[in-house]
């Protein structure tokens, strides 16, 4: 928080948007701020606006015209920003491949594991003299999850409650080799952006949750699909992810109300 932040540009939940959700459309009375932190620039401007009478903050994960790799995203000052401009809650959007066959290319995952084979990036706020080390064993805020689940149920968008995320260094694909291997890990769906996003929003004591949207099948499946195709799904499912978030946004508890998670505590016994 290196300046003041104007009351209108405060909001208490978070959009991160991914791939094909770059346009915060949904954002109504929307300004964009420019936000600075300890940790340099994030991604983009901020848009911060109402959904459904709730103050939200849009932002691009990968910057608008998709600019930024995932391996050179600013994962520390996206959350740094969205944290000091008050957000709480945070739905991550992303486009993922599928290393199962009943996941199929158009389904909407919310996902509950995942498993790290990024290689370098910077993975915590804490480096010293604070030296913190976080529970991961649930990664994700459950009431989000569940808000996501309903949503999706009440709007009949075909989606799969749990399953477990392996998040890729990229900006390559995988080999098959890989491929397979990450299906023995038990992994259910593939990306390259969820670490250490969910790591620092659970450093910053936010309630985090993610909208995975499935494009295709990795190339376990050997099913190789063209470039038209994936594109179709990725308009469609970014349909979906906006429906999502309508109906979800307003049904997020309001500030006061104790929603009964422990993200907002996950610092507790973290200090050393
Ligand atoms: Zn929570």
């Amino acid at each position: 928080m290196l300046a003041p932040i104007p009351n209108d540009a405060r909001a208490e939940i978070g959009i991160i948007g991914g791939s094909g959700l770059y346009d915060p459309e949904i954002v109504r009375n929307a300004k964009e701020f420019k936000i600075y932190t300890p940790y340099g620039r994030p991604s983009d401007n901020i848009i911060v606006g109402e959904v459904e009478g709730r103050r939200v903050a849009f932002l691009p994960r990968h910057g608008r015209g998709h600019k930024i790799p995932p391996h050179r995203i600013n994962y520390r000052a996206n959350i740094w920003a969205l944290k000091s401009i008050g957000v709480r809650w945070v739905i991550a959007v992303s486009a993922v491949g599928s290393l199962r066959e009943d996941y199929r290319p158009g389904d909407i995952v919310f996902p509950d594991q995942f498993i790290d084979m990024t290689k370098k990036r910077e993975y915590t706020f804490f480096e010293g003299p604070v030296v913190a080390h976080v529970s991961m064993a649930d990664p994700f805020c459950p009431t989000l999850r569940k808000l996501l689940a309903e949503a999706a149920e009440e709007a009949g968008i075909r989606y799969h409650g749990s399953g477990t995320y392996v998040c890729i260094e990229g900006p390559r694909f995988s080999t098959r080799a890989e491929s397979k291997l990450w299906r023995m890990f038990g992994a259910d769906i593939i990306g390259m952006t969820l670490v250490p996003e969910v790591v620092l929003a659970r450093e910053a004591q936010m309630h985090y949750a993610t909208i995975a949207m499935v494009t295709d099948y990795d190339v376990w499946a050997e099913k190789p699909v063209t470039a038209e195709e994936v594109a179709k799904v990725m308009a469609e499912n970014v349909e979906k992810a906006k429906k999502l978030l309508r109906l979800v946004i307003p049904r997020i508890p309001k500030p006061g109300e104790r929603p009964g998670c422990g993200c907002e505590e996950s610092l507790r016994e973290a200090l050393i």
